[in-house]
């Protein structure tokens, strides 16, 4: 049976790897030398990557069933064309993708779809979400994504941004400025790239943290700082670790309310926190579920790990 290749491009780090389809992984070449380059020299760095990573592995182009390729951004999926993005020191824009990676790849079927939406495929076929019908993948990481799968197949919707819970407004008085220019996303009350803000809020009004940071070092607050000094009991973190837990416990409830699917699954970077984030979540769910226990939806873990990006991307392929 072929095989398929999923690369995970993001800002600093672009992973390609080969997997069997059982998710098996065969093999995976890591690279960094794309940071500086320009958007067509990062296409000729992928290229580079999964010719390598092909031969490596002693397999030629038509033993694969093609490359699937996630990134964080705004993508339209079926032109493969990058509309923007945020993560990279060049800015692709409008970007014919994968026009571009069938110059390299004459021939091969290449699909593009973002990093939530690749993650929430991945899962739904080989991770938490396996044997549901109905799945929402939620990330909570720099940013928070979701990717909707109904079966077996991505909501995308009529551009390709169905999903985007991380910009549904959940406070819509908020003084908190999300990336998008609007106030009170749920992203900009939750998410790893809004912590220096939350803490400065904090400190503005009236808290006092026992971490050491102030108005003058508060970038250097992320997650691993959050993680630490819930740990050793600072005011602040678990403040704003139960701000996140309830903000995203909330969007899991406006989930429930549109969809009703049969599992949310949670992954990215601020899971981390561990049980005392999750189950904050969950009962931040019940509470305001009240008495509709009716409702059986699973709230689960991701269960793929360090490669869900690249067997997501590689899923795209199955689709
Ligand atoms: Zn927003």
């Amino acid at each position: 049976m072929k095989l398929i290749c999923g690369v995970d491009l993001g800002g600093t780090k672009l992973s390609a790897a080969l997997f069997d389809q059982m998710g098996v992984l065969i093999g995976k070449e890591i690279t960094h030398d794309h940071v500086n380059e320009t958007t067509d020299g990062i296409i000729r760095v992928i290229s580079e990557l999964v010719q390598n990573l092909l031969k490596n592995n002693n397999v030629l182009l038509p033993d694969i069933v093609g490359i699937g390729v996630g990134l964080a951004g705004h993508i339209l999926y079926r032109k493969g064309i990058i509309i923007t993005t945020s993560n990279f020191k060049v800015t692709f824009t409008n970007y014919p993708f994968v026009e571009k990676m069938k110059t390299y790849f004459p021939g091969v079927k290449i699909l593009l779809d973002n990093d939530a939406n690749v993650q929430a495929l991945g899962e739904s076929m080989y991770g938490a979400g396996k044997g549901f019908e109905s799945m929402v993948f939620m990330t909570i990481s720099t940013g928070v994504g979701a990717g909707i799968v109904l079966n077996g197949k991505l909501l995308r919707g009529k551009n390709g941004t169905a999903g985007e819970i991380g910009h549904s407004i959940i406070e819509y008085k908020s003084k908190y400025m999300c990336t998008c220019g609007n106030y009170g996303c749920a992203m900009a009350h939750s998410s790893g790239l809004f912590l220096p803000e939350l803490y400065r809020y904090k400190l503005e009004s009236g808290m006092t943290s026992s971490i050491g940071l102030n108005l003058d070092n508060i970038s250097s607050f992320d997650g691993h700082f959050l993680k630490k000094g819930v740990n050793e009991g600072d005011n602040i973190s678990i403040s704003i670790m139960n701000e996140s837990a309830d903000i995203i416990g909330t969007s899991v409830f406006n989930i429930h309310k549109i969809l009703d699917p049969d599992a949310v699954v949670l992954g990215g970077g601020l899971l981390q926190l561990g049980d005392k984030y999750m189950s904050r979540i969950k009962n931040q769910f019940s509470f305001l579920m009240q008495d509709m226990m009716e409702s059986e939806m699973e709230i689960k873990l991701s269960e793929i790990g360090a490669d869900a990006g690249l067997l997501g991307a590689a899923s795209l392929l199955l689709e």
